[in-house]
């Protein structure tokens, strides 16, 4: 077996769970390996009931009575467990079996996450464990795995300890040198990084894979950066009439942080050299803009740009926002997104080529195959830590050198920035429009729903719109959690009675959005909500990134506790974003000293700057596992502020091997 062998080839893996892996990204046997899990459980020794911790799994052994079942929307099954310290009720969904299974009076051990039920503590859904197995499993970490509906932790841990004895790893790494970083075996690190005896030993194989992550990402980066002192610029800018006239019929005066990188710009476009910038701007600073005007400077002079995005709902709306400023100065922009049909997309690229089209939008499916341009200028990549090397790549693999104009909210370290985007030049967006209010922040938990409800419908009456950020599409017994399918009836039953109540007539629109959506239905969503024909929008984390909807004033993000912290300081930049008062509320689905203090961190600080560092200063190197930082660049385990000494580390290896 080797590594780019179909996963297909792994004993115990047929065609239908091939179709299954493929929906978590996994295609080879190196895919496989490279599902790291999430986080690891630990099956500790039975606790004291008494000790049961809101939140916190927990295994207790004891004695059950006054079980009972009930037939409702959901079969439900509770009983309570006793030991000496105390009662703990548990409880299952459509279980029915159970009632038969469990003897009051008799002694079983169960294990599951500690939830607040009304007033009294309880596991939902725990696991029942003879004692015997259970100590098999004691002390061990269980890996725990990012799923899909039919695949379970379980499989894919005997698919990778399956394709571990089959498969040989090489290890490019000198032993000398890996042992002089204190960086394991390549072999061992893969291995362990699914079956660790401890986190310790989990830590330490992460520490090599986080390595080579790195050392990967700047070997790629090496390769595509050319010494921009040797590109001559061969689309050069030498008039900006246009432009002024555009910042003259702005309804908004810049700031002296947009001007300034304004003017890097089109001093970049009209020098000897092709340009290379980043510019980096916390969320609602105004880059588009930016963007806009070179783009327009661009086309002025006679070539095409181009603007890449992240997500298929964000270059609709740039879209949309670009033909509002650019249509008056004749210039013809069109969007290109993977769900256009066949047809659609060959007459684009058909105009590209001949130039009929001057800028085109869109995800990265427009940089794939089949998309020629006639004389490609610039290049704009928005929100750009989203893009994996490889999307960046296939740019350069075109044989196009444009101008490049890279934009990002990611606060990144100016020390860490060098490494990243190496010779990049670089201009900060360090302040924000001056109408703009400080967001008003809380930290809450559940029993503070129906205030906050309330709330949201005074902002919606006095004209406004609010977000709901839940982390699950659809119910989900195993993971539990806020979804945003039954979220989003509640709360319309919730908004009908309150209107009843209010006799206001107040007719609150609520639609959901989420990533299964199809795109066209997710565009409809964003539209219907960008006009305010929707006042409330339920939403996954699908509009985190650059969605600009105005008048929404309210952030409420559900479950704030499985967010990493860049996470949610993208997705409260979602309000904030004109002269209103806004106000973003962290709704905590669990209790917990560790996930105050995580929240308090975005509670009492509003740029994004200071939440990294923050961040970064409260978490431990074990803090490592568990939530995923995403918003982050494209890896699957580096963070570039937890290990930012493995990146220099790596970025010294590959300057060394040239
Ligand atoms: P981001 O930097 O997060 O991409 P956007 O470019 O989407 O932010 O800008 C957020 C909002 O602020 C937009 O509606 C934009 O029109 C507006 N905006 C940009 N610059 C200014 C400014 N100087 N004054 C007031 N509003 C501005
Ligand atoms: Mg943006």
């Amino acid at each position: 077996m080797t590594l780019t062998d179909n996963v297909k080839t792994i004993k115990g893996v047929g065609d239908k769970t091939v179709k299954l892996l493929e929906k978590l990204g996994i295609y080879t046997v190196s895919d496989i390996l490279a599902h790291y899990p999430r986080d690891y459980d630990e099956f500790l020794i039975p606790a004291p009931i008494n000790t049961a911790q809101e939140g916190k799994i927990i295994a207790v052994e004891g004695v059950i009575s006054r079980l009972t079942s009930k037939v409702g929307r959901r079969h439900i099954v509770t009983c309570y467990v006793s030991d000496a310290t105390g009662a703990l009720k548990l409880v299952w969904f459509n279980q029915p079996y159970l009632v038969k299974l469990l003897k009051p009076g008799y002694r079983y051990l169960f294990r599951g996450t500690v939830k607040r039920d009304n007033a009294e503590l309880a596991i939902n859904q725990p696991k029942m464990y003879q004692r015997n197995e259970y100590v098999k499993l004691l002390n061990n970490l269980q890996p725990i795995y990012d799923l899909t509906k039919g695949i379970t932790s379980n499989f894919i841990s005997k698919a990778v300890h399956e394709a571990l004895s089959e498969v040989e790893i090489e290890d490019k790494l000198p032993a000398s040198f890996r042992k002089a970083n204190d960086l394991m075996k390549l072999s061992d690190a893969i291995k362990i990084i699914h079956f660790p005896k401890s986190k310790q030993e989990a830590l330490t194989a992460r520490r090599r894979l986080v390595f080579d992550e790195f050392t990967e990402f700047l070997t790629a980066l090496r390769e595509l950066q050319s010494k921009k002192t040797e590109e001559i610029n061969r689309y050069p800018v030498s008039s900006f009439a246009e432009c002024d006239q555009m910042l003259s019929n702005l309804p908004f005066k810049l700031t002296n942080a947009q001007m300034k990188t304004w003017s890097d710009i089109s001093k970049d476009l009209s020098s000897k050299h092709l340009m290379s910038r980043m510019v980096e701007g916390d969320v609602g600073s105004g880059k588009t803009v930016i963007a806009m005007l070179a783009i327009l400077a661009v086309v002025k002079a006679g070539y095409q740009a181009a603007v890449m995005v992240p997500t298929e709902v964000l270059a609709k709306q740039h879209f949309e926002e670009f033909n509002l400023r650019l249509n008056e100065f004749g210039v013809k922009t069109e969007l290109l997104v993977g769900s256009q049909t066949a047809a659609q997309k060959k007459k684009i690229y058909a105009k590209a080529a001949s130039k009929e089209i001057d800028v085109i939008i869109g995800t990265h499916a427009l940089i794939q195959e089949g998309l020629e341009f006639n004389c490609l200028g610039l290049a704009v990549i928005d929100e750009q830590h989203r893009f994996g090397v490889n999307q960046r790549k296939t740019l350069k693999e075109k044989g196009l050198k444009p101008h490049i104009l890279s934009m990002s909210a990611t606060p990144i370290p100016r020390s860490l920035s060098l490494i990243l985007y190496g010779d990049m030049d670089l201009s900060v967006i360090n302040e924000l429009p001056a109408e703009r209010l400080p967001i008003k922040n809380c930290v809450v938990d559940t029993s503070y729903r129906p205030t906050a409800f309330n709330f949201i419908r005074k902002e919606i009456k006095d004209g406004h719109q609010a977000y709901i950020i839940c982390p699950m599409v659809e119910e989900s017994e195993d993971m539990g959690g806020e979804n945003v399918i039954d979220y989003t009836e509640t709360l319309k039953d919730y908004y009908q009675m309150a209107a009843l109540k209010a006799g206001d007539g107040l007719d609150i629109k609520v639609e959901y959005l989420h990533g299964k959506m199809k795109p066209q239905e997710k565009n409809d969503v964003m539209e219907r909500f960008a006009a305010g024909e929707i006042q409330v929008l339920v939403s996954t984390t699908v509009v985190e990134v650059g969605v600009n909807v105005k008048n929404a004033t309210v952030m409420m993000i559900e479950n704030a506790e499985r967010f990493g912290l860049a996470q949610l300081h993208q997705l409260r930049g979602r309000v904030g974003r004109s002269s209103h008062q806004s106000y973003c509320i962290f709704m905590k689905g669990c209790a917990g000293q560790d996930i105050d203090e995580r929240l308090d961190i975005l509670k009492n600080n509003n740029s994004g700057f200071k939440v990294a560092e923050e961040d970064l200063r409260l978490r431990g190197p074990g803090d490592i596992f568990g939530i995923r930082q995403s918003g982050e660049l494209s890896w699957k385990l580096a963070d570039i502020y937890a290990d930012a000494d493995l990146l220099s580390l790596a970025s010294d290896y590959v300057k060394s091997q040239n």
